[in-house]
């Protein structure tokens, strides 16, 4: 029997996860469709209510849901439940099942495929929306030396450190202006500044080493990426984490993890 899928969000029409997931059914033999579901921004409960009644086996998630996907679940994994969202939904005996994906398809971008250890590093997250707490927990268990949030809204980027600074973390937050003295491995950009072509107040004359600066938005040079490279830093959109969180996601659904690199070449050479 054919399996169903989807990803789900408003707008939609511009996802290339249905085209990253019938690379996994091709290379995995697994018998099944994929496709990109418009929700109402006031009906996402009775989307998913519909897909599930219809015999859907799972959905993706993304902007602007994710929050409510997880609310939706009746059973999460932790690290949805760390990041309060989830861009995963497996729907099955136990009802709804959420999962969060997306930290662990950043971690792995930046350990496997891009060979930066987080482990001992310092690490700046800019942004404080959901793609931050989304992966804020992920990363800390890669045990970095110390993890900065900056973020535009200040009270944000302190509410999240404080969310997760239990335990022996090394995490605060400060604003863009703070930064100019600071040194960091790795930067990751995850606000939304990019798809806008803006990019977050760095200081004007940083010296970034040789940093790896993490855009997490895909399929355009942004004004960080730009920043970045004529900074020094070793520069990289965010499509590795998008395939990788799609792989950790059909894993959740299936059982099975695709291999990766050869979809990231072929989503990259267009
Ligand atoms: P969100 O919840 O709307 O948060 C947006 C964040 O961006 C906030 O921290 C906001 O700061 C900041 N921001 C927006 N415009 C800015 C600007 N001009 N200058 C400085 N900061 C700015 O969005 P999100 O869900 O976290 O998503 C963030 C980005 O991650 C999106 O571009 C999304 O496409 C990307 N993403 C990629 C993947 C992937 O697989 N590659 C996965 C998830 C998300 P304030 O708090 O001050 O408003």
């Amino acid at each position: 029997m054919t399996d169903r899928y989807a990803v789900v969000g408003n707008p939609i029409a511009h996802s290339k996860s249905p085209q990253i997931h019938a690379q996994f059914a091709q290379a995995t033999g697994a018998d099944l469709t994929y496709e990109a579901v418009l929700s109402p921004l006031d009906g996402f409960p009775a989307c998913i209510r519909g897909l599930q009644a219809a015999g859907y086996a799972g959905v993706n998630v993304t902007v602007p849901f994710k929050h409510e996907a997880y609310r939706l679940a009746t059973v999460s994994t932790i690290r949805a439940t760390r990041a309060g969202a989830a861009n995963t939904l497996r729907f099955d005996a136990a009802g709804i099942s959420a999962d969060n994906t997306d930290g662990p398809g950043l971690v792995r971008d930046i350990t496997v495929n891009l060979q930066r250890p987080l482990q001992s590093a310092r690490l700046l997250l800019m942004g404080a929306g959901g793609a931050a707490a989304g992966v804020l927990g992920p990363l800390l268990d890669e045990c970095p030396a110390e993890i900065v949030i900056a973020n535009r809204t200040l009270a944000r980027a302190q509410e999240l450190a404080g969310r997760f600074s239990s335990g022996s973390a090394n995490i605060t937050a400060c604003s863009y202006e703070a930064l100019a003295d600071r040194r960091f491995d790795v930067l990751i950009n995850a606000t939304a500044a990019g798809l806008s072509d803006a990019m977050p107040p760095l200081p004007l004359n940083w010296d970034l080493g040789r940093a790896l600066a993490y855009d997490m938005v895909y399929g355009r040079e942004t004004p960080f990426m730009a920043y970045a490279r004529t900074r020094g830093a070793v520069v990289a959109d965010g499509l590795g984490m998008l395939v990788e969180q799609a792989a950790e996601a059909f894993f959740f659904w299936r059982g099975m993890r695709p291999d990766t690199a050869p979809v990231i070449a072929r989503m990259r050479a267009g």
